[in-house]
């Protein structure tokens, strides 16, 4: 695996590649990798010629200084595991390499995407995920973008970015199911902050979610959807939401007609930690 550190330089290695026919397969991380991550690399490997992953811990799109600064960073078992996922390239920048004019504007227009859930709790959020994004998509041009359910939100975030940015032809979106933990926990980053105790309830997330799909019925949801957050707030959690929608559009839906394809999503505090599950439930 190559690392770049500087962004010109990946631009320029990358040039020669296309220019020789490789397809290049895109994963961005902010690294503390696991193997919800890996699985993505995996199935980049398996459909393209160079694959190429990015670290990059992007001060834009958090709201809480706090949960920045204790983003974990585990650069060297990352590099292993690329390694062993047979990860061709590897870029690990810095913010100036990233923003090299850090009193650049951006807005990207989400509409009721960012106004929702985790739009809502994180306020400026996705516009700081579509930054990064888009400023890393320029540096890679990539054939295939590969992403992971378990951010759900950001999943429809990033195929609107697309649209918006005319990209959606040249690049091709692909979203991968979330990797779990045996007791049902979908791996996270964050995880590896949570102690014995709070480790031990987190699974509650996915218990709550299946709650859901279990209980699931035409008709009004608002007490469902109270009965998930009274379950979480049992185990322990602060919830913040626990929400049903429609799966493509992401509508919120207090009433349910049998027919729509939905999704329930949580997030969900474990002390000062907050972690987000979703589930299809049809
Ligand atoms: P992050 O490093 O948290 O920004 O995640 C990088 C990518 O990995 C995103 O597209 C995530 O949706 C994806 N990802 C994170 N956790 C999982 C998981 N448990 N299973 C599959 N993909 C995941």
């Amino acid at each position: 695996m190559i690392l770049f550190k500087k962004v010109a330089d990946l631009h320029k290695y990358l040039d020669t590649q296309r220019e020789i026919g490789m397809e290049i397969g895109f994963v961005p991380t902010m690294g503390a990798l696991h193997q919800g991550h890996i699985s993505l690399i995996e199935e980049a490997r398996k459909h393209n010629s160079l694959v190429v992953c990015s670290i990059f811990v992007n001060p834009s799109q958090f709201n809480d200084p706090a949960d920045y600064r204790k983003y974990p960073s585990t650069i060297d078992s990352d590099i292993a595991l690329l390694e062993n996922a047979d990860c061709d390239v590897l870029l690990y920048p810095s913010v100036e390499e990233v923003y090299p004019d850090p009193d650049e504007k951006s807005h990207y227009e989400l509409g009721y995407l960012e106004t929702i859930m985790e739009g809502k709790f994180r306020p400026g959020h996705f516009q700081g995920v579509c930054k990064v994004v888009h400023r890393l998509l320029k540096i890679v041009g990539p054939d295939n973008l590969y992403i992971g359910q378990k951010d759900y939100q950001q999943c429809l975030v990033i195929k609107r970015l697309l649209e918006l940015m005319g990209m959606k032809d040249q690049i091709s979106l692909h979203i991968a199911p979330t990797l779990r933990e045996k007791d049902g926990l979908a791996m996270s980053s964050r995880n590896a902050r949570l102690d014995a105790q709070q480790r031990q309830i987190a699974p509650g997330i996915y218990q709550t979610l299946n709650l859901v799909r279990k209980e699931i019925k035409p008709g009004n949801l608002q007490l469902l959807k109270e009965k998930g957050m009274n379950h979480l707030l049992e185990k322990g959690f602060r919830p913040e939401y626990v929400e049903i929608a429609d799966a493509s559009t992401f509508l919120p839906l207090n009433e349910w007609d049998g027919s729509q394809k939905l999704v329930v999503l949580t997030a969900a505090f474990l002390g000062e930690i907050r972690l987000i599950d979703n589930l299809l439930l049809n």
